[in-house]
C-alpha cells in the first residue's frame, strides 16, 4: 500500500467515525434532554424552565466536544477544560438518566445510563483516529537529509558517497563512486574518509 493510499483510507475512515460519532450524539443527546426533563419535572420545575437545567448539560458536552474536535484537527495538544467539561457533562447526564430511569426499574436506569457513555467512547475513538490524519512522528516520515551543499569537489565526493549509504541505503563500491566522479578508485576510500570503515579498500 502506498502512503497516498493509506492516507485517503484514513481520511475516508476518519469520516466515517464523524458520521457514527455524530449520530450517537444526537441520539443520546435527544434521549439524554427527554430523561433530564422527566427529571427536573419531578424535582418540581414546571413550564419553560424545566427545559434549561437539561439544556447545561447537553449544551456543555456540545461545546466541550466541539473544542476537542478543533483542537484535534489543528494538532494542538488535548485542552485541559474541554476535556474535563465533556467527562462532567457525561456523568451529570448519566446520574440524570440513571434517576429517570430509577422511576421504571434498575434495568431501565441501566440502559439510560449507556446513551451517554456510548457517546463518550465514541468521542474518545473519533479523537484518537484525528491523531493518525497527522503527519506521524520519525517512523512514519523519512529523516531530514543532513548532507547539506558541499563546498569543495572532495567535500562533494564524501557528501554524495555518506548521502547515498545514511539517505539511500545504497552500497557504493569504490570502482561506481570513482567512476561517478571521475577519480581513480583507489583515491575514493582517502576522499570518504571514514565513510567506508569496514568496507576494505576493494569496495
Ligand atoms: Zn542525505
Amino acid at each position: 500500500m502506498t502512503a497516498q493510499t493509506a492516507a485517503a483510507e484514513i481520511r475516508r475512515a476518519v469520516r466515517v467515525g464523524v458520521t457514527i460519532t455524530s449520530l450517537i450524539g444526537a441520539a443520546a443527546a435527544f434521549y439524554s434532554f427527554n430523561d433530564a426533563l422527566f427529571v427536573v419535572r419531578r424535582a418540581g420545575t414546571t413550564g419553560g424552565l424545566a427545559y434549561i437545567p437539561p439544556l447545561f448539560a447537553d449544551g456543555l458536552i456540545a461545546l466541550c466536544s466541539a473544542a476537542l474536535y478543533a483542537h484535534s484537527r489543528a494538532s494542538r495538544r488535548r485542552p485541559a477544560w474541554p476535556s474535563a467539561g465533556v467527562i462532567i457533562g457525561i456523568a451529570v447526564t448519566v446520574v440524570m438518566n440513571v434517576a429517570a430511569g430509577l422511576a421504571h426499574s434498575w434495568a431501565d436506569a441501566l440502559i439510560d445510563a449507556l446513551a451517554p457513555v456510548v457517546f463518550l467512547i465514541a468521542l474518545e475513538v473519533l479523537v484518537g483516529q484525528f491523531r493518525l490524519t497527522r503527519p506521524g512522528p520519525a517512523a512514519d516520515r523519512p529523516r531530514q537529509c543532513p548532507h547539506g551543499v558541499p563546498s569543495s569537489f572532495e567535500e562533494a565526493v564524501r557528501l554524495d558517497y555518506e548521502h547515498r549509504r545514511d539517505c539511500l541505503g545504497e552500497r557504493p563500491s569504490n570502482v561506481q563512486h570513482g567512476q561517478r566522479w571521475g577519480v581513480d578508485r583507489r583515491r575514493v576510500p582517502e576522499l570518504v574518509g571514514a565513510a567506508l570503515n569496514g568496507d576494505g579498500p576493494h569496495g
